[in-house]
């Protein structure tokens, strides 16, 4: 080849070369800039790989940290807890679900003190075997076995009962298991050797002041007979005193010896059943009674000592009310003998008015009752309100330091009523008045017939004639319930000029001004008016002697009980009928006492009284000397049994201690004599006996009523009034008493 070829073609592999050359190096400049990238972004990865570690280490350090914090607080938690156990003096342990110990505090384990093998890990059947078998538990005369068996038995019970177990040294500890959820016992083993002793203690204290308190009780009720006994010679001869022609002077001590007696009384009855009370040993006598005649006799009997000061004693009995119900009559009576005897006495002018409302329950079967007692008195400052029911406390201030009394009667009347299961209150302003209150749920009585309101057509219009604004307002709310018209007015002369052909009925007080209520309805006679007039009295002693009497055609003795007043009303003829001449005759209940003349009395009504006491004998038939009676004295039981045989009396007063035979005995036996025959003559045992228990025990022997020493006339006369025969003369006389 020439050489120019050659050259020429080395040109030519020269140039492919540096072409392959050319691509080869372009190609290694595409893989080093891959190569570059690449490595780009690993390293990015590393750096942020790098910063993800250094973040976890850190968070590692931080959950280190916390984790040691815990693990510190934990450590401290658990020391101040154990320190808190082992404080305990009580015994404090844990058992896990196998019933094995898991650790327990210094004061648990010092009871098994020397025993080393109780210790964690030991099971509660080897720790009762140890306490029984060293005698650490005093098991009394139970077998161990059984002591052991019972012991594990409440062990095993989900919620085991405490229990009291006595150890060798003679502590007591109670032992309380509380079972967790995972089946671990938390066990308390409290010492209460302490208490035990003072419970013990305690026991002995009471037993030694019930004790006393019987001792008490009976040294009072022997006491209060002691004193009432001759209490009764010194009130009953004051009052036969009094009756005999004295001088001023001699009537001055004799009033004093009385009402100084009687205070003596009022305070020796509060005493004692405040004590009564106090020692339990009063109970409630619930009987069948009359709440409405209850309410009256009270008010009869505070009327005149209402009527002295001046004051109007007022009764508001809630005409749709039932009237009797079960009750304990006497205690009732005591309450409210007591408000309505402080609103007296605390009540310068005005009125004191007792008003009786309620409302049935269980269908009317029985009603709360609330009664209250207004008055328009003293009133009590605010601060003292809550103060005057504790016992012995009064409003002692200037206003009331005159007024006697001893701070009981609101404290036994509080009382009183709780037992009742009722509430006592009072709401009061001073210098305006106070109103008392309690209300009571009593049972209507079985025998109770509603009474029938309904009043005959030709009743439509009444002229009522009371001066008293507020008994106005009471007798005419009372009235329009019952549908009637009632036109009131204060006067007689008024009454005469409101009296027209519509009306139908004139209801008067007796005690108007100018002309009284005899007067008005003569006045009305004499102008030839004919209509009706029912009189209301205070006082019938004031109307019996009037012959005036007759143009009446009832008389009612204040406080007029609802049923009277429909009573008279509904005895009223209709027009036409020619009106009698004589005022109605009436039962002494319906006409307020007033006792109808008899006619042709054939003999005296015969009384026995048996009384041990000589003074007692003369202060009875002296308190009874007024009466047409005939009256025979027993000094024991067994005389009072024979003049019974032989005389066959109409009542029989009797004593209840007497010496040979006494007043129980003998009127068991006199009911015995009776017993076929039909006939129960009435027995009142006078009793000075004040202890509860008496009562029963004397109604148990077939006495029918008891009176309490010192005896009082009234009560006496009550009794005889009561006696109803018709062939014996009235032992009042034709006036009544
Ligand atoms: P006593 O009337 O024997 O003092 P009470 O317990 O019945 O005892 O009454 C306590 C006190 O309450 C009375 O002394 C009197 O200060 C006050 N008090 C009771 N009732 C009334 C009343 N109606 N008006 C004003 N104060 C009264």
């Amino acid at each position: 080849m020439s050489l120019p070829n050659k050259l020429a073609q080395e040109r030519r592999a020269r140039l492919a070369a540096e072409r392959v050359l050319e691509q080869k190096q372009a190609e290694l400049q595409a893989a080093y800039r891959k190569l570059g990238k690449h490595a780009q972004a690993l390293s990015d990865e590393i750096n942020e790989t790098r910063a993800e570690v250094q973040f976890v280490k850190s968070e590692n350090e931080r959950v280190k940290s916390d984790l040691n914090i815990a693990h510190q607080k934990i450590e401290i938690a658990e020391r101040r807890l154990w320190h808190s156990i082992e404080t305990i003096q009580d015994g404090f342990a844990f058992f896990g679900p196998d019933s094995r110990l898991i650790g327990a505090n210094r004061a648990w384990f010092s009871v098994f003190e020397g025993l080393e093998d109780v210790r964690p890990g030991i099971t509660y059947v080897e720790i009762l075997q140890f306490s029984t078998e060293e005698g650490i538990v005093d098991i009394g005369n139970e077998h161990p076995a059984e002591w052991r068996e019972r012991m594990l038995d409440r062990w095993q019970s989900d919620t085991p009962e405490a229990e009291v177990v006595r150890l060798w040294n003679g502590a007591y500890i109670k032992m309380i298991d509380q079972r967790g959820h995972g089946g671990d016992v938390v066990s308390l083993a409290l010492n209460i050797t302490g208490t035990i002793r003072y419970e013990k203690r305690l026991k002995e204290a009471r037993r030694k002041a019930e004790a006393a308190s019987r001792a008490k009780s009976s040294f009072l009720a022997n006491m209060s007979h002691e004193i009432r006994t001759p209490m009764n010679g010194v009130v009953g001869m004051a009052e036969l005193l009094r009756e005999t022609p004295l001088s001023e002077e001699q009537k001055l001590y004799a009033d004093t010896i009385k009402n100084s007696g009687e205070a003596l009384l009022v305070i020796i009855n509060d005493v004692l059943d405040y004590s009564k009370i106090e020692a339990e040993k009063l109970v409630l006598h619930n009987v069948t009674f009359d709440l409405e005649r209850s309410i009256q006799e009270l008010t009869m009997l505070m009327q005149a000592n209402a009527r002295d000061r001046g004051l109007s004693l007022l009764v508001d009995y809630d005409l749709f009310l039932p009237t009797e119900f079960i009750g304990d009559p006497g205690r009732l009576r005591q309450v409210m003998t007591n408000l309505v005897g402080n609103a007296v006495k605390f009540t310068e002018q005005g009125h004191v008015l007792i008003r009786v409302v309620g409302f049935g329950l269980e269908d009317d079967k029985s009603f709360r009752l609330s009664v209250t007692i207004e008055d328009t008195g003293i009133g009590i400052p605010d601060e003292k309100i809550k103060h005057i029911f504790g016992e012995f406390n009064q409003v002692d201030g200037e206003s009331n330091r005159k007024f006697e009394g001893t701070g009981l009667g609101l404290a036994i009347s509080e009382k009183l009523i709780r037992m009742m299961g009722g509430e006592i209150w009072v709401e009061s302003v001073e210098g305006q008045g106070s109103t008392f209150g309690f209300s009571v749920t009593l049972p209507v009585a079985d025998s109770y017939q509603s009474f029938d309101f309904d009043l005959p057509a030709h009743i439509r219009q009444v002229v009522l004639v009371e001066p008293n604004d507020l008994t106005r307002a009471i007798l005419e709310r009372q009235m329009r319930a019952l549908g009637l018209e009632v036109i009131g007015c204060n006067t007689g002369e008024r009454a005469h000029d409101l009296v027209t052909s519509h009306t139908d009925v004139v209801i008067t007080d007796h005690a108007i001004p100018a002309m009284d209520g005899i007067g008005l309805a003569a006045s009305l006679r004499k102008d030839a008016c004919t209509i009706p007039v029912v009189l209301m009295t205070a006082s019938s002693d004031q109307v019996a002697g009037d012959a005036r009497h007759t143009h009446l055609h009832a008389v009612l003795k204040r406080p007029v009980a609802r049923q009277e007043l429909i009573s008279a009303l509904k005895s009223i003829d209709p027009p036409g009928h020619t009106e009698p001449d004589e005022a109605q005759s009436t039962s002494p209940e319906e006409n307020g006492g007033i006792a109808p003349v008899e006619d042709s009395p054939q003999r005296a009504l015969k009384v026995l009284a048996a009384e041990d006491n000589k003074t007692n004998r003369l202060v009875f038939s002296k308190m009874l000397k007024a009466l047409d009676i005939d009256l025979e004295f027993a000094e024991n039981g067994l005389q009072a049994v024979e003049a019974f045989e032989r005389q066959r009396p109409d009542i029989i007063f009797m004593d209840i201690s007497m010496p040979e035979m006494d007043g129980k005995q003998a009127a068991t036996r006199i009911r015995d004599i009776e017993n076929g025959t039909g006939q129960a003559v009435p027995i009142v045992a006078m009793t000075a006996h004040a202890m509860e228990g008496d009562a029963d025990a004397i109604l148990a022997a077939g006495i029918d009523f008891y009176l309490t020493k010192p005896l009082k006339k009234d009560s006496l006369l009550e009794r005889i009034s009561a006696v109803s025969t018709g062939d014996v003369r009235c032992p009042f006389g034709s006036e009544g008493h």
